[in-house]
């Protein structure tokens, strides 16, 4: 036994129908954890696996027949730390169903940011309305490979090839109903790295050739970041004193792509 908890103290008499069962009210629930089954306490994510059990049963859940379920009666310490099933979804949601807002399921969410190769992206997708208890779910198309839909709407990765990824996601409220949306992530194709093939410092701006630099590129002077402006295949930078001697300089893309390392010299 790991942990043990439950509701110890509710009122009888004062009860509420939902879908056709009578509950009491819960005053008060109890955890607690076993302090010789500290082994199995050593990992934070079976810690949060047993935790969020156990919350299940101080509000009220008691043990699911579906063995992949958080709510089974044995713990699976297989990773999953402190997330539901859909089957515990369905669970706590028909006991707490919450209040039907009146106002129509609808996702809220129309657009999605742009991003690009191997960047990390992390958005949650929105709904309003219905009764709560959302749980989201691709129905077709195609997610970027790398950033999948999570059941509680979360995008969350870094996608491994560029295009644009059209796909229809789904909401479900706790009482079933459903809506759908059509929603594209634009994934942009990584940039050139830039290069730097000359350098030199006139009228105290530092104008730097090359390739692949971008209109909003920086270009670090000694280390410092300078703004610039793209000419042709130049970034001229704003204005800057910079002594007598040797200068190491460098572009970094909008993108993160970083130049090579080129010196200059003031005389
Ligand atoms: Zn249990």
């Amino acid at each position: 036994m790991l942990a043990v908890s439950g509701i110890v103290r509710y009122i009888a008499n004062q009860t509420k129908n939902i879908g056709g069962t009578t509950y009491g009210k819960a005053l008060e629930a109890n955890m607690s954890f076993n302090p010789f089954a500290l082994c199995h306490f050593t990992d934070r994510c079976q810690v949060q696996e047993v935790a969020t059990h156990e919350l299940g049963h101080a509000l009220g859940l008691g043990h699911s027949l579906d063995s992949t379920a958080t709510m089974s009666a044995y713990a699976h310490f297989d990773n999953r730390c402190a997330s539901l099933t859909p089957d515990d979804v369905r669970g706590i949601t028909s006991i707490y169903p919450g209040a039907a807002s009146g106002v129509r399921l609808s996702i809220t969410t129309s657009t999605l940011p742009n991003t690009s190769v191997n960047r990390d992206y992390s958005l949650a997708l929105e709904a309003t309305g219905g009764t709560g208890g959302y749980q989201w779910n691709f129905v077709s198309g195609q997610m970027p490979p790398g950033i999948p839909l999570g059941l509680s709407g979360l995008l969350f990765g870094r996608s491994t090839v560029y295009g644009t990824f059209a796909f229809v996601a789904q909401v479900r409220d706790s009482a079933g109903s459903t809506v759908q949306s059509s929603l594209s992530i634009v994934v942009e194709r990584p940039g050139l790295a830039p290069a730097i093939t000359r350098a030199e410092y006139k009228k105290k701006k530092v104008f730097v050739s090359g390739t692949g630099f971008l209109a909003d590129a920086l270009v670090y002077v000694d280390g410092e970041g300078l703004t610039a402006t793209l000419d042709g295949t130049t970034l001229i930078t704003e204005k800057r004193k910079q002594k007598f001697g040797v200068h190491q300089a460098y572009v970094v893309n909008s993108d993160g792509s970083r130049s090579n390392t080129f010196q200059f010299v003031v005389q």
